[in-house]
């Protein structure tokens, strides 16, 4: 064999294992055949975390006022932000290759396909290897529709080269938000489209109605149960032709946030037959193993929870377990905290009020809640809420869901994620000093 370990991908996952098994001494390849660090890096958490910083600031400046700063927020440069935030992946991407050299880890450049379950074959070159992980990750969906052409995906908006005046965004899940959130705060007119009655779907219901309330008081306009059927360019601008015969007009920028979908189909997974689902997600069981002896799957491309730290720490355990006898690892895919880069963000761990009732009965659960100005907004014009949510279960109390709406609420979760994993009660919150004044000191304080 030529190597311990090949790597289809060199996104989260595919990157955070072989790094991990290089370091317990295995041979590594990575193939890649974009850039180093995949969705995440390139076009996912980290530009997308960048442009939400950059609302934030805009967001800021309005309350500068109040507090004593006569600043007139007269331009904004989009070039020199998207300038900036290349540079900054530019330099992730070196911080990566160094590591990757130093680890003796082979980068090889390009489409990897499978040959056999021990052969990858990329260009004319054939690679073999004890172990093959396949971490391609996933790509975004457009409709299969009339015009779909004239829209472009999450990866389009990070390409784009002048700030839209107008955009719609299709889709209510996070991606698209997150976007209509970002351009929105930015001065962009945002539209936003979707099938169902209500933005994101499967996270707690009161926070999806507060940041409803919220983006439409910021101006956003929400076209709910539009389904687009037709794209179509007029003169100056786009149509979108909807089911119901209704149609919105000069809809500007079409960005398409209509769901992802794994990188699967020509990965050559037939030649040496591992398993997918009706979706072509690789079906992969606890410990990230396919149907075929030494082929495993991290990441996006399993149809897991699609976050950057699940792929990596899937990765990492796989590595631990392959290459530094930890033969028990594997990642609990149970109470992964998360977070919607919205304006204001959300934080949101475990099971929503109704997820818990559905598992443990109505009677079993117990919701505590508390909605209050942050702050920094208490001696502004500004007052958007603050909402938090801890959902309990049980005589013990013990905490089964958490979710929050409003400024930090992305910082202030992960601390509390550590507790809620731990197997926290409210006392245990309850026994816990304040840190005052905070937004986050009310998670210890609520009656
Ligand atoms: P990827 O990172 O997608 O890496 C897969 C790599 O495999 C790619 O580089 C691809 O080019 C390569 N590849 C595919 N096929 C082949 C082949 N045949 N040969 C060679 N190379 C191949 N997650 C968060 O945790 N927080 C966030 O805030 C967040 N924001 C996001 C925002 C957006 C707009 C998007 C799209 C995603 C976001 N995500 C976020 C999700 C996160 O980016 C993914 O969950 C994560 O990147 C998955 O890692 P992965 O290793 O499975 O796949």
């Amino acid at each position: 064999m030529d190597f311990d370990f090949i790597s289809i991908g060199a996104g989260s996952g595919g990157l955070a294992a072989s790094i991990r098994a290089a370091r317990h001494g295995a041979k590594c390849a990575i193939i890649e055949q974009n850039k180093l660090g995949g969705t995440c890096v390139n076009v996912g958490c980290v530009p997308k975390k960048v442009m939400w910083y950059a609302a934030s600031i805009a967001e800021h400046l309005k309350l500068s006022e109040d507090y004593g700063f006569q600043i007139t927020k007269n331009s904004f440069s989009w070039d020199t932000l998207v300038k900036k935030r290349e540079e900054y992946i530019k330099r992730i991407h070196g911080a990566y290759d160094k590591t990757i050299k130093n680890l003796n880890i082979k980068c090889i450049s390009g489409n990897a396909k499978l040959i056999d379950k021990n052969t990858v074959q990329v260009g004319e070159k054939k690679y073999t290897a004890k172990h093959v992980l396949i971490s391609t990750g996933g790509t975004p969906n457009k409709p299969n529709i009339e015009g779909s052409e004239h829209g472009i995906d999450s990866n389009g908006f990070f390409e784009l080269k002048e700030q839209p005046k107008t955009v719609t965004i299709v889709g209510a899940g996070y991606i698209g938000v997150e976007l209509a959130g970002v351009l929105n705060a930015l001065g962009t007119k945002v539209n936003l489209v979707f099938r169902g009655s209500s933005i994101l779907r499967g996270f707690d219901q009161d926070l999806c109605n507060k940041l409803f309330e919220n983006m439409l008081k910021e101006g956003i306009n929400f076209y709910s149960e539009h389904c687009p059927e037709k794209l179509e360019k007029t003169n100056k601008n786009m149509r979108i032709h909807c089911a119901n015969n209704k149609v919105i007009e000069d809809a500007g920028t079409i960005i398409w946030a209509t769901g992802r979908s794994p990188l699967s189909s020509n990965i050559g997974l037939d030649n040496c037959g591992v398993k997918t689902d009706e979706r072509g997600y690789i079906v992969t069981d606890e410990q990230q193993n396919t149907n075929i002896e030494n082929i495993y799957a991290v990441g996006d491309v399993t149809g897991r929870v699609a976050l950057t730290p699940v792929a990596v720490a899937a990765g990492r355990k796989l590595a631990d377990r392959l290459f530094n006898n930890k033969t028990d690892a594997k990642l609990d895919y149970n109470c992964i905290a998360s977070v919607i880069f919205s304006h204001p963000p959300i934080g949101t761990i475990g099971l929503t009020e109704n997820e818990a009732i559905s598992k443990y009965g109505k009677n079993n659960i117990k919701v505590y809640s508390s909605q209050f100005t942050a702050m920094i907004l208490a001696i502004t014009e500004h007052k958007t809420p603050t909402y938090m949510k801890l959902v309990v279960q049980g005589k013990e109390e013990k905490i089964v869901g958490c979710h929050i709406i409003g400024n930090f609420a992305d910082e202030i979760l992960q601390g509390f994620a550590v507790a809620i994993k731990m197997g926290a009660t409210k006392s245990d919150f309850d026994n816990t000093v304040a840190i005052h004044p905070t937004s986050a000191e009310e998670l210890v304080t609520m009656k």
